[in-house]
């Protein structure tokens, strides 16, 4: 069993609100487990390049969560894309951090997305533990997908993701594609992928009575409401939604009255000039009367969003899993989405919501009707498929896939472990 994890997450910190930025899954996912395995015992110090001058060296997250804002360039108004010249002096900071302590300090490394493995690699060789990285996002899968407007990921990007998948000791996958993706496209070692679920947490997002989420967030009792939550970037697509509406109301003109569309979340990445875009479709498709552009939310007042919808929809054309749809479902609220990635793992098609191939606006119309008819029978099919998942269960899975690493480093590798002793004995001899 480890004691001890430096978890890495160089260009987004689990301090941040998600649904801006480059904030979303990733972080909510890095917060989740951090707080699981702290509870389990096992210390976590997040390692997350520091964004702004007011944020103190170190913050402790939750008992046992420890985050450590990185001076690693400039704090501000530096791009992903920018990050990677960056790298040598993070690591350099992490290397730093792990030596003040006793040698054996960390008994693993976890890096989430590419930037992050690249570090990771040297922590591990440098300190003999094994590093277990989560990609969250593969460049070749992204840019196989691409949406119109978005910039394809840069071939840099791609040769740091086959570094890094070549070097750890185990990739966790979110779903079974992923791992088939990382093993295809990467030729990762089929034996050292992990397929391991994210989760939700299931008392945050919870059914609850639609009339009074409604009232909370200020909908009308009689509405018909369609959602859209995330970033508000090409590859999430909301203009799919806006499209479909337009079509909804073109079938059925009565509906104008009563339908109500909530985009939650701000611009991200190469989307930064997306909310402007939105609404100029909005306008463009006569639609501004029914589309309401909200601000990323607190998951308990999300929760109100998720509950007031009839239907949650995530048309990406992209996904490694989307905790969106599982979050909405967890609420009880079924989900039409795009029949892509990760969403045909989160969504039960036909059971807890609809699954719509290609991109054709005139079939989201449709599967949402659909949706609506049902909308009783699938939300309670919604509920019943998030309750597969949860944040517990990701844990202990990630923690059994820690300490077979760990076994496995030290079984092929015996004089690893002395390594540690070694270097704590010329730490006694030589200081450090
Ligand atoms: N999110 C949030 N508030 C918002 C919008 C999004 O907290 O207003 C969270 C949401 O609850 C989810 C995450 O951001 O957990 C988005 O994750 P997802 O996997 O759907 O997409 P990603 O951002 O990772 O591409």
């Amino acid at each position: 069993m480890p004691r001890r994890v430096a978890t890495l997450s160089v260009h987004t910190s689990p301090l941040e609100q998600p649904g801006a930025g480059d904030a979303g899954g990733m972080n909510v996912y890095v917060v989740e487990v951090s707080r699981r395995l702290a509870a389990r015992g096992i210390a976590v110090d997040v390692f997350t390049r520091a964004t702004s001058s007011e944020q103190p060296p170190v913050v402790e997250m939750a008992p046992g969560v420890t985050v450590r804002h990185v001076s690693a360039g400039p704090f501000e108004g530096l791009g992903k894309q920018e990050l990677p010249a960056q790298m040598c002096a993070f690591t350099a900071a992490v290397l730093r951090e792990e030596a003040q302590h006793e040698p054996g300090h960390f008994d693993v490394v976890h890096s989430h997305y590419w930037l992050s493995g690249q570090v990771g690699w040297l922590a591990r060789d440098r300190w003999g533990v094994p590093l277990v990285h989560s990609a969250h996002t593969l460049a070749k899968v992204k840019n196989a997908a691409l949406a119109e407007g978005d910039e394809p990921e840069p071939r840099a990007r791609v040769i740091g993701e086959e570094q890094v998948v070549a070097e750890a000791d185990r990739l966790v996958a979110n779903t079974a594609e992923e791992a088939r993706q990382l093993v295809d496209f990467y030729g990762a070692d089929p034996r050292r992928t992990l397929v391991i679920p994210p989760g939700v947490d299931l008392q945050v997002f919870r059914p609850g009575d639609q009339q009074r989420a409604r009232q909370r967030i200020g909908v009308p009792a009689d509405a018909v409401v369609l959602l859209f939550v995330g970033r508000i970037q090409p590859l999430k697509a909301p203009d799919m939604l806006l499209h479909a509406a337009a079509r909804m109301l073109a079938d059925d003109p009565a509906l104008r009255a009563r339908l109500q569309v909530l985009v939650v979340g701000a611009p991200s990445g190469s989307g930064l000039a997306e909310p402007q875009r939105l609404q100029e479709l909005a306008v463009a498709l006569g639609v501004t009367d029914v589309v309401r552009f909200l601000p990323p939310q607190r998951p308990e007042r999300l929760a109100d969003h998720y509950r007031a919808a009839d239907v949650t929809v995530v048309p990406s054309h992209n996904e490694s899993f989307g905790l969106v749809a599982l979050e909405a479902q967890a609420c009880g609220t079924p989900v039409v989405a795009a029949a892509v990635g990760g969403l045909c793992t989160a969504v039960d098609d036909g059971v807890s919501g609809l699954l719509v191939p290609g991109r054709d606006p005139a079939d989201y119309a449709a599967a949402i009707r659909r949706v609506m008819v049902r909308r009783q029978l699938l939300g309670a099919g919604a509920r019943r498929h998030a309750t597969a998942f949860s944040w517990d269960r990701t844990t202990d899975a990630l923690v059994d896939g820690y300490a077979a690493a760990m076994a496995e480093m030290r079984a092929a590798r015996p004089l690893l472990r002395p390594a540690a002793e070694l270097r704590r004995s010329a730490v006694g001899l030589l200081g450090r």
